[in-house]
């Protein structure tokens, strides 16, 4: 399973190496790519011969949706109009995987939380932050390396251990 957060190049364009893979993206989100405001058309990569789209059939999603009873697609809009998370919950922890929604933990973790300043709608990134602050005790953020050392340090919590255990099964997230 292949879970898109959504279609910019950086994160989709990966995907036309794999193949025969249920891969969930938002349909706003491929709507937008095929059509994407001018604002934003440089960040998808609908036009090239080798697009993510060929060869790829995608499980469109409408908002949130459950995977599971721990697992969870989150929309998330305002980076791009179809921005979706992957919230993962047990017991009273949860985790967000952010996409670009939070793509460093400065943009979280600070007194004044910073939107990404790629955005779509900004009214609507504000309101899926404050989606954010009342669904996730901790996000991880889509372009911080120190997202790595989270992944390697000893002292991981349930919740971070089931990121590791979802990953493990064959569940990516980009
Ligand atoms: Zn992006």
């Amino acid at each position: 399973m292949i879970i898109l957060t959504h279609l910019h190049w950086d994160h989709a364009s990966g995907l036309k190496y794999l193949s025969e893979s249920r891969v969930l993206v938002q349909k706003s989100e491929l709507d937008f790519s095929l059509c994407p405001s001018e604002k934003q058309e440089r960040y998808y990569d609908y036009k090239s011969n080798d697009s993510y789209l060929n060869g790829n059939s995608f499980e469109l999603i409408k908002g949130d949706y459950s995977l599971s009873e721990h697992a969870n697609l989150v929309y998330l809009p305002g980076h791009t109009p179809g921005s979706q998370g992957l919230l993962l919950e047990q017991g009273d922890s949860s985790i967000l995987i952010a996409g670009d929604a939070i793509p460093l933990f400065e943009n979280w973790y600070t007194d004044n939380k910073r939107i990404n300043g790629i955005f779509h709608d900004k009214n609507l990134f504000i309101e899926t932050y404050e989606k954010i602050d009342s669904l996730a005790t901790q996000v991880l953020p889509s372009h911080d390396s120190f997202v790595l050392s989270f992944f390697e340090n000893e002292e991981l919590n349930e919740v971070s251990r089931k990121v590791k255990s979802y990953f493990s099964k064959n569940m990516g997230v980009i």
